[in-house]
């Protein structure tokens, strides 16, 4: 490719709305443009890079055995309606109507298009196991996009489908998969960790996450330091402390805090550590409110409090004006000592040891000291409600944790017969009896993974691709070109055979000056570069940096070309 026919649009400046690196590289190196929020167009450059990704997602999944298929992206409210999902999917869900009032919506994600798929494809046991996939446009209304295509609402996913007859047959593919997903991630060069997950919206019972190791993520993964133990922080367990309640010495009492509304006014006001406050949420429940409480200096977890029977997947905290009619204080200072005993309290494992606790008075600008549990104050249940932190016990019995932000690339999902069940997808078995499937689905976000790579291989002067994700392997830099014929000639001929060799190389005879040239280059991340020169000419050898040297080397084409063969 000759880069004065290709459409680069490199800039210097970054640009104002961006917030994280690959954001700004992307829109820097002209990868993507903004169309509108969370939409976005993938330009010339950008397109290179996501078709590789997509080149290497498609070859794993063919060596698994998955078939590759196609879906529509517009789907019928009707299919949705039998899963329950066009209600329960939300806001994410972008419904449209055709010009005769019917009702679909923009495909976020395939189930219900394959699951109507299989239960027409699919009468005997003989056609299964069967895995289809396809790479195809999703769209989701995300509350919040950003980050470029990291979050965005339009995006490229990968998701593939299986179908069995029994668990047993789930659970192997699933570790087929687990298996392809792997080869995939380590063979676009990144760093990665699988861990345990919750099931979120697409349901079902077992899942694991892939996750890209970045700063920027937006996720918190947690380690076990001595065991393979890893999980979402969504859904890691934190164990209930080994070491008992202590028994109370201080007497209930009541204290003036004219202002204190958080924890750590609170604490510092009153001279107690964080861990010695209980603090206490309202939610709303599906009878009434429900009070929550965790140790002032835990977190609540969002997802382990939705399950709770009492919240029925739904966490929405208590308004102001609620409390106030219900305690008769404003937020900031409930407690649990002292609440209308129609409210259940359930109390966090680690809260539930706390002894001679400080927490809310249930009247504005008061808290208690000295508070007890059941001497003083009575949780309805014992739960795990918090996230786990830095430090706790491993939930496997091995080290502690340690905690991590990470991308979610990719999740594998054993659905069982959520689907299946719903939709009547059964086949024949070998005795004549009418069986329902069980299936399992597996995605990949594609053009995410494009900026979670950025975000882990780059440096001042721009994106560092690795290899196999590269716009162009090589780029040969034509200096001058108008002036010198044979530099010329000697740059097209090695441009010619580089890649008639399977060396994806660019030739940039744009005709810049060397700096902004270079600039140019290492900003977009072309691994290797080659500068053709008279002088290179007449000692049969050409000028060689790679995008991570710190200098440049003289090399006979030889030694050029074992390079790029390495990888
Ligand atoms: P997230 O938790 O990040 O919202 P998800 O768990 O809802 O993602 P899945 O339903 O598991 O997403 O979709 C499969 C893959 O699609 C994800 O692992 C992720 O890589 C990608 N993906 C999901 N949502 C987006 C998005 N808004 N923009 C880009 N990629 C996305
Ligand atoms: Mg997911």
């Amino acid at each position: 490719m000759r880069l004065s026919r290709f459409h680069l649009a490199t800039t210097r400046e970054a640009p104002a709305d961006a917030d994280i690196v690959s954001h700004q590289l992307m829109l820097r190196t002209g990868m993507i443009r903004k169309l509108a929020s969370g939409i976005y167009t993938w330009s010339p450059l950008g397109l290179r890079v996501l078709r590789r990704v997509e080149a290497v997602v498609r070859e794993e999944m063919d060596r698994t055995g998955a078939i590759e298929m196609l879906m529509p992206t517009i789907q019928p409210m009707e299919l949705w309606a039998e899963t329950g999902r066009w209600k329960k999917f939300g806001g994410q869900l972008l419904k449209l109507k055709d010009r005769k009032e019917a009702e679909y919506c923009y495909g976020p994600t395939a189930e219900e298009v394959v699951t109507d798929y299989a239960r027409n494809e699919l009468r005997s046991y003989k056609q299964l196991p069967l895995t289809v996939y396809q790479i195809q446009t999703k769209f989701r209304d995300e509350i919040r996009p950003r980050f470029g295509v990291m979050r965005a609402r339009e995006f490229l996913m990968k998701d593939a489908y299986s179908f069995h007859l029994t668990p047993e047959g789930l659970a192997r593919e699933y570790a087929n998969m687990y298996a392809a997903y792997t080869r995939i991630f380590t063979r676009l060069g990144l760093k990665f960790r699988a861990v345990q997950a919750d099931t979120g919206a697409i349901g079902g019972n077992a899942s694991h996450e892939f996750h890209v190791l970045a700063d920027a993520g937006e996720d918190t993964l947690a380690f076990s330091d001595q065991s393979d133990y890893a999980a979402n922080v969504e859904r890691a367990e934190a164990l209930a402390p080994t070491t008992p309640r202590p028994a109370p010495t201080q007497p209930l009492a009541r204290v003036d805090t004219p202002t204190q509304k958080t924890i750590d006014a609170v604490s510092a006001f009153l001279k107690v550590t964080p861990a010695r406050c209980v603090k206490t949420l309202l939610v709303r429940g599906a009878d009434g409110l429900v009070a929550l409480c965790l140790r002032g200096d835990h977190e609540l977890n969002e997802i382990k409090a939705a399950k709770l029977p009492e919240l029925a997947g739904e966490l929405a905290l208590a308004d102001e004006a609620d409390i106030v009619k219900h305690l008769g204080c404003v937020p900031g200072f409930i407690g649990p000592v002292g609440l209308p005993a129609d409210i259940p309290v359930i109390v966090d494992r680690s809260a539930a040891v706390v002894a001679d606790f400080v927490c809310g008075g249930n009247a504005t600008g008061s808290h208690y000291t000295g508070a007890n549990w059941e001497r003083d104050a009575h949780g309805t249940r014992i739960e795990d409600l918090r996230k786990v932190v830095a430090g706790d016990p491993s939930p496997d019995g091995h080290g502690k944790l340690a905690i991590a932000r990470g991308i979610e690339v990719g999740q594998v999902f054993q659905l069982g017969t959520r689907y299946s069940a719903a939709m009547g997808v059964t086949v024949l078995d070998d005795a004549g009896q009418n069986r329902v499937l069980h299936m399992g689905c597996y995605g990949i976000g594609i053009s995410r993974i494009v900026a979670a790579a950025i975000e882990q291989n780059h440096d001042a002067a721009g994106i560092i691709w690795p290899e196999p994700m590269a716009p162009w392997r090589v780029v040969i830099c034509l200096i001058n070109p108008k002036h010198k014929p044979d530099v010329d000639a000697a740059a097209d001929a090695l441009h010619a055979d580089l890649n008639a060799n399977g060396i994806e190389t660019a030739l940039d005879d744009r005709g810049l000056r060397p700096g902004a040239m270079f600039a140019d280059l290492e900003l977009i991340g072309i691994p290797h570069r080659i500068v053709v020169s008279e002088r290179g000419i007449a000692a049969g050898t050409f000028e060689y940096r790679g995008r991570r040297d710190t200098e440049s080397r003289q090399l006979e084409r030889d030694a050029l070309m074992a390079l790029f063969k390495s990888v």
